[in-house]
């Protein structure tokens, strides 16, 4: 058992596990920042605090997510808490809050927004912050989810609705100005897979091509806009020219694609007309 803050991070290197998360669950662990343990390299730890450590650095180096070991991430400035009930949110899907965002800008009074598959609630609580006007609702297929993000809500004094059910189901005869979703898009047979089964498969694929629920939203989203409404859409690195073929097929027009921070074709968009 490591007896101080040196002997902790050596053993966490010997495990593999990266330098930064090491530091940073130490910190956690000892209520402190990282500013602070690179400074006291020989603060002692408790017996039963290194336990606990050595128990997540093995977790960490089995690939359990840093997120769910601190039960926070950031994302798009807001810190949210996340457990293994939903995605860790990624940055990746910023990219889709401030397409959002910028769709928003010129839509006078309040406009409304709806989220589909929330998870933590991330997007939708990044659009809310970010435009307070807005009127943003969200739903989710998991009560354990709809949890987590009731939660960041009402710890971040954001305004949302949050709504069970199935994609459309809670949302009928119900019209909004915007549609957004990070749906499950991964293919059920995607090498990527194994290394992401720490998070929840329901929220990761949908099995086949992982185009099922991307499908769906493009299929029922018209019924739910307004007109001249946007359906925003996260999706994976290769399925940007199935996404806009079934937009254009469904009628959606002013198509638009925009990359995520890696450069791969990541959300995609389309109008409906008014
Ligand atoms: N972008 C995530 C990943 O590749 C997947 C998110 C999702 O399926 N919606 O890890």
């Amino acid at each position: 058992m490591p007896g101080d803050v040196r002997a902790a991070l050596s053993l966490a290197r010997s495990l593999g596990l990266d330098r930064l998360d090491a530091q940073l669950l130490l910190a956690a662990s000892l209520k402190q920042n990282r500013a602070w343990l690179i400074s006291h390299d020989d603060a002692p730890l408790a017996p039963a605090l290194a336990a606990t450590l050595v128990e997540q650095m093995t977790q960490r180096a089995a690939g359990m997510p840093l997120a769910y070991l601190l039960g926070e991430q950031e994302f798009h400035g807001l810190l949210l808490t996340v457990t293994p009930d939903t995605l860790v949110p990624r940055a990746d899907t910023e990219t889709l809050v401030d397409w959002a965002l910028e769709l928003l800008v010129p839509m006078a009074g309040t406009p409304s927004l709806v989220d589909l598959g929330t998870g933590s609630g991330a997007i939708a609580l990044a659009i809310k912050a970010g435009h307070p006007a807005a009127i943003v609702s969200a739903v989710d297929l998991s009560p354990a989810a709809l949890t987590v993000a009731q939660g960041n809500a009402h710890r971040l004094g954001l305004d949302v609705a949050f709504m069970q059910g199935n994609w459309w189901q809670p949302l009928l005869g119900r019209r909004f100005d915007i549609i957004v979703s990070n749906p499950p898009y991964i293919a059920g047979g995607d090498p990527h897979l194994p290394a992401l089964q720490h998070e929840p498969i329901g929220a990761l694929s949908p099995g086949g091509d992982g185009l099922s629920d991307l499908l769906l939203l493009i299929e029922g989203a018209p019924a739910h806009l307004t007109k001249g409404g946007w359906l925003l859409l996260e999706h994976g690195y290769d399925q940007a020219p199935a996404v806009a073929e079934a937009l254009s097929v469904r009628g959606f027009v002013d198509l638009g694609l925009r990359r995520d921070l890696g450069g791969q074709p990541r959300v995609s968009a389309g109008r409906w007309p008014s």
